[in-house]
Parts: structure tokens; C-alpha cells; sequence
């Protein structure tokens, strides 16, 4: 088998899969390597609502498969591997994966980013009984229960709508008095009857031992402690690129993000990135294809001036 590219993708979500379908559309000889799922994150978004082009939203399952489609319209070979090394070499790049090595003229790094553990006793312990990254995946398992969900930002939020749904109650636990979300969904979740609200307060421990029966929590201002029953809580306490296999290989910021230059090149010749993964990056589906055009497109710009 011919491992050799013109350029290879790392991640299939939006930022990956909009690299991709510029990439095929200019002929240019392309694999697309994903470790989970094409689409990425944005397939477990219920429910999407400010990516244009669908007034009516579209839910993230639906929106991941329709970029998958389109992009492997166009000859975009994709592989379902994990990527731990990339090796610039003098003439090409080394891409290794736990399904073997591939080479590539231009890389364009497109991982996204994950969700980041609470780090609290209980919480590893008890994922998959009640400690949950994923309300889409695992809301409808508690309906008629209390839920906590833990953050202030988007996902809390958006995540919290979602579960009220399924939970007679939902408990959005925040460390601060305000929330980060934006404006809209915040409308939304205190016009909610079944959503209350505990301000300034942190999660210290998740109880339960076959089950999440509650959490320890602790008011920041006060430092008095106490406990919250819940039957589940949903962790959205903020998002990490994973990027240890790049350290020495490209730069990157103090939160491990790649640095680049608004052509989405990187401080490491032919290698590009795109979407969550970079520093400065909105993080949104819409801001993230819009990286993987433009890196794709300054992939192709760097290939002809080779
Ligand atoms: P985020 O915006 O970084 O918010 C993380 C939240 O968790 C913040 O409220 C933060 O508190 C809190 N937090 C962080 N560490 C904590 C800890 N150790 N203990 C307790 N709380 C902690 O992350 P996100 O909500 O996952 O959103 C990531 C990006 O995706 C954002 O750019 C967001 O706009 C985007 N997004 C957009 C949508 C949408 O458009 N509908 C949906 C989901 C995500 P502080 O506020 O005090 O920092």
C-alpha cells in the first residue's frame, strides 16, 4: 500500500473535514486520519443552532454526517487511526499512528479538543454511573432524577437546557456569580423552571458507590461545606487540546495550543492547524471550518512553492 500523501489531515470534525473537501477539490493526493468519530465533538450537540445555512438549527449528528458526505465526495481517503508523532524529516513529513506510518508533503493538525476532568475524588471512579461528559449520550437515563451540572461557559449551559428535557431538576453548579455562556442561552436557562442555580460554590468530591448519589461541594466565599443529592452530574468545566505528542515538534502556547500565523501555517514549515486546537481560536463549528479552508488553501499555496 502507497502511504505517501500530498497532505494528510489529523482530526475529522468540522475544522479536519473543511480542510478535507478544499484539499480533494484541488486534487491534491489527501488522507484524513480520525481516532473516534467523523464529525467530532459537534456530533454529540443535540441541537445547533448558529452554524448558517440552517435557519431552523440542524442537530450535531446530522451536521457532522453532512460534512463527512461532502467531503468524501471528492477522493478524500480517510482512515480511522490514532496519530502519536509527527516527525518533520528533510523532504517530507513522518505522520506515525497506531495503525503505521504514513508521509505527507503538508500536514494540517485539526484534533480539537477535549473535555477537561473536574479532578475531584469519585469522579473516575464513578464516569459511567452517573459522572458523565456527554448529556446528549446519557440524559435520557435519568429522566424524572435530579442532575448537577458542573461550569459556567457554553456547554454547561447549552448542556443543562438539554437535561431539563429528561431530569425533574437540573442544578448548575458554578464557581463564580455569573455566568460565562452567552447572553442567549443564559436567557434561557433562568426562564427554565427546572433549572436552579449554586453560585461561588466548587465541587470537592462525587459520592456514590454503584451509583452518583451526590456531591460534596464547598461555597468559595464562605468555605462552608455541604451536600447536593443528585442522581448524575454532567462535568463542562472547560476544553484542552491534546497536544503532548507535538511538544519540541511545533510551538506551542502555555495551554499546549498550537501557535500559527493567519494563514494557519504553524512555527514548523508544512505543518498547518485548524479549528479548537490552536491558540486564539474561537471555538466554534462555523470558526473552525473556517480555519480548515484557509489552512487547506495555504496547503496548497505551499505545495506549488515547493
Ligand atoms: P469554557 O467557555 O472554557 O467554560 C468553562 C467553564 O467551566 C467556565 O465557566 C469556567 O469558570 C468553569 N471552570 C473551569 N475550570 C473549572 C474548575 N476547575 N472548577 C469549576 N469550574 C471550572 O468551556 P466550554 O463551555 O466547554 O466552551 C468552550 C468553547 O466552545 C467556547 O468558546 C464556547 O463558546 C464554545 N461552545 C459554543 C457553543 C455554542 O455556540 N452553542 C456550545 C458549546 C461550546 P469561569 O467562568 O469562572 O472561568
Amino acid at each position: 500500500m502507497d502511504n505517501t500523501y500530498e497532505v494528510i489531515i489529523i482530526g475529522g470534525g468540522p475544522a479536519g473535514l473543511s480542510a478535507g473537501i478544499y484539499a480533494a477539490r484541488a486534487r491534491l493526493r489527501t488522507l484524513l486520519i480520525e481516532k473516534g468519530i467523523f464529525g467530532g465533538q459537534i456530533t454529540n450537540a443535540m441541537h445547533v443552532e448558529n452554524y448558517p445555512g440552517f435557519p431552523n438549527g440542524i442537530s450535531g449528528f446530522d451536521l457532522g454526517e453532512l460534512m463527512h458526505q461532502q467531503a468524501t465526495r471528492y477522493d478524500l481517503e480517510t482512515r480511522t487511526a490514532e496519530t502519536n508523532g509527527i516527525k518533520p524529516r528533510n523532504s517530507d513529513i513522518l505522520i506515525e499512528t497506531n495503525e503505521g506510518d504514513f508521509t505527507a508533503k503538508a500536514v494540517i493538525i485539526a484534533g480539537g479538543a477535549q473535555f477537561n476532568k473536574l479532578g475531584v475524588p469519585g469522579e473516575t471512579s464513578l464516569t459511567g454511573k452517573g459522572v458523565s461528559y456527554c448529556a446528549t449520550c446519557d440524559g435520557p437515563f435519568f429522566k424524572e432524577r435530579v442532575v448537577a451540572v458542573v461550569g459556567g461557559g457554553d456547554s454547561a449551559v447549552e448542556e443543562a437546557l438539554l437535561l431539563t428535557r429528561f431530569a425533574s431538576k437540573v442544578i448548575l453548579i458554578h464557581r463564580r456569580a455569573q455566568l460565562r455562556a452567552s447572553r442567549i442561552l443564559q436567557e434561557r436557562a433562568f426562564a427554565n423552571k427546572k433549572m436552579a442555580f449554586i453560585w461561588d460554590t466548587v465541587v470537592e468530591e462525587i459520592q456514590g458507590d454503584e451509583q452518583v448519589t451526590g456531591l460534596g461541594i464547598r461555597h468559595v466565599k464562605t468555605d462552608k461545606r455541604s451536600t447536593v443529592e443528585a442522581s448524575a452530574v454532567f462535568i463542562y468545566v472547560g476544553q484542552s487540546p491534546q497536544t503532548d505528542y507535538l511538544k519540541g515538534i511545533i510551538p506551542l502556547d502555555d495551554e499546549g495550543r498550537i501557535i500559527t500565523d493567519e494563514r494557519m501555517e504553524s512555527g514548523t514549515r508544512g505543518i498547518f492547524a485548524a479549528g479548537d486546537i490552536r491558540k486564539n481560536s474561537s471555538r466554534q463549528a462555523i470558526t473552525a471550518a473556517g480555519d480548515g479552508a484557509t489552512a487547506a488553501i495555504s496547503a496548497e499555496k505551499f505545495l506549488i512553492e515547493q
